[in-house]
């Protein structure tokens, strides 16, 4: 079926225009430009359960959720009114508030694999800290990374492999001195053998490992369990720190994330997105003895003016305590799946190359079938498909990111009967792709 709809996105186009006079490509993040999908970005005006509006009145069905944060959907009324609450009492202290009490004691009460917590304003920066205690509790320089997945934009995490298996990390952006990135060790996901030959010959100058035990921001390239476990034993025997970055996976595939749906006790986790409810916060956390080397207890310095940010504070609380409640992640992981069965259903029947990939509920839109990805280049850099895909999609009223690199995300807000809507968007916009 070919996509009559075009939408009036003239207010979207002019806002656009103006914002280019005043921001670099005319964004405060650059994914946000619509590079990868051709065309101008739209911009949001407001957003309602699990649907948003543009400046021009067009209304979607939303999975970008602001990437990850809002597991509850846009204006959730207990977030709402906690934020508001707080908002009443003064927006900002500098000085300890009960709410990151409220906030630590959620968190730390059900979480088996830290002690402690300290709480910053995003992920970039929790996981720039955290690096930063890793270095100083273990006394060793090098950190060992894995290509594909993302940190957020820290130095020493801008860097991609060298050529050989096992290469000290070459610096992706203008501004990271090849010192630093010469610091970071890459090796590809889910390789055994590159993962050993690295232990073998760096172990004793490698501070941590840190990998998105479920990555999430290069397509979905789910690991093999026995991959991550084989890296926790080489953590272990080699005194190198394991780091989860679960700023997308933490409070999303389950309350305590990656590492209790796997099993598996990294030493070091950081999160974010989820966390603050869909304000910034971002948070490192560790058992004990490492978080005694954090400032003031210990000599690893870290602070933040807005850390801790009652505000914020309180949007985390209102929607980690939905989080918590009994039966949420089954929910959530129950309409996923109605979701996603009912699009590759649709390709397997019409022969597509295309599934959608799913963990917890996040889903990717992968274009090479049914062949399990697992590491960053096996991925096809083309994304023509994911192209006209995403603008079939906006056409039928349902908005994604816009890269095929970005993961989807359902909330609580998404209800059967807007997945109906949505897979069936989905499924003509698919016949419009492949037809
Ligand atoms: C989003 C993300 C980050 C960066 O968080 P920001 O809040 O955007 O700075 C870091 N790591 C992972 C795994 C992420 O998904």
């Amino acid at each position: 079926m070919e996509s009559t709809a075009t939408l009036n996105r003239s207010k979207s186009d002019a806002l656009y225009e103006t914002a280019k006079t005043y921001f670099p490509g005319g964004v405060n993040s650059p994914v946000r430009a619509f590079k990868s999908v051709d065309g101008s970005p739209i911009f949001m005006h407001k957003g309602d359960g699990c649907h948003v509006w543009d400046e021009d009145g067009n209304k979607y069905i939303d999975f970008c959720c602001s990437w990850g944060p809002l597991i509850l959907g846009h204006n959730h009324p207990k977030v709402y009114e906690k934020v508001v609450a707080a908002l009443q009492n003064g927006s900002s202290f500098g000085t300890p508030t009960v709410l990151e009490n409220e906030l630590a004691e959620l968190i730390l009460s059900r979480n088996p694999f830290i002690d402690k917590i300290r709480f910053t304003s995003s992920g970039t920066e929790a996981v720039m800290s955290a690096l930063r205690l890793a270095r100083g509790f273990t006394g060793k320089k090098k950190v060992l990374k894995f290509e594909g997945c993302y940190h957020g934009h820290v130095d020493s995490m801008l860097v991609k492999a060298g050529s050989g298996l096992v290469t000290f990390g070459t610096s992706t952006s203008a501004g990271v001195p090849e010192e630093y990135a010469a610091e970071t060790l890459v090796v590809p996901l889910n390789d055994l053998d590159a993962l050993k030959a690295c232990f073998e010959e760096y172990s004793h100058e490698l501070a941590c490992a840190i990998i998105e035990p479920i990555p999430a921001n290069n397509g979905l390239l789910l690991q093999e369990t026995s991959f991550l476990q084989e890296l926790r034993e080489l953590c272990t025997a080699n005194g190198v720190l394991l780091f989860f970055d679960e700023v997308i996976s933490g409070f999303r595939v389950g309350f305590n994330g990656a590492s209790e749906l796997l099993g598996i006790t990294p030493d070091i986790i950081t999160y974010g997105k989820i966390i603050g409810g869909g304000l910034p916060v971002g948070a490192y956390g560790a058992r004990a003895e490492i978080m005694a080397c954090v400032s003031p207890d210990g000599p690893v310095y870290q602070a933040g003016t807005l850390s801790g940010n009652p505000v914020a504070m309180a949007a985390g609380v209102a929607q980690l305590t939905e989080c918590a409640k009994p039966g949420f992640y089954e929910d959530q992981l129950e309409r996923t799946t109605y979701f996603v069965d009912r699009v590759n259903n649709h390709a397997k029947e019409k022969g597509y190359d295309f599934e959608l990939v799913t963990v917890g509920s996040i889903f990717w839109l992968s274009f090479d079938g049914k062949k399990r990805i697992r590491k960053a280049d096996q991925i096809d850099p083309k994304m023509d498909g994911f192209r006209k895909l995403f603008n079939e999609l906006i056409s039928r009223g349902v908005y994604i990111g816009p890269s095929g690199y970005e993961v989807g995300f359902i909330s609580q807000a998404h209800t059967k009967e807007h997945l109906d809507t949505a897979a069936k968007a989905m499924c003509e916009a698919l016949d419009a792709v492949f037809g």
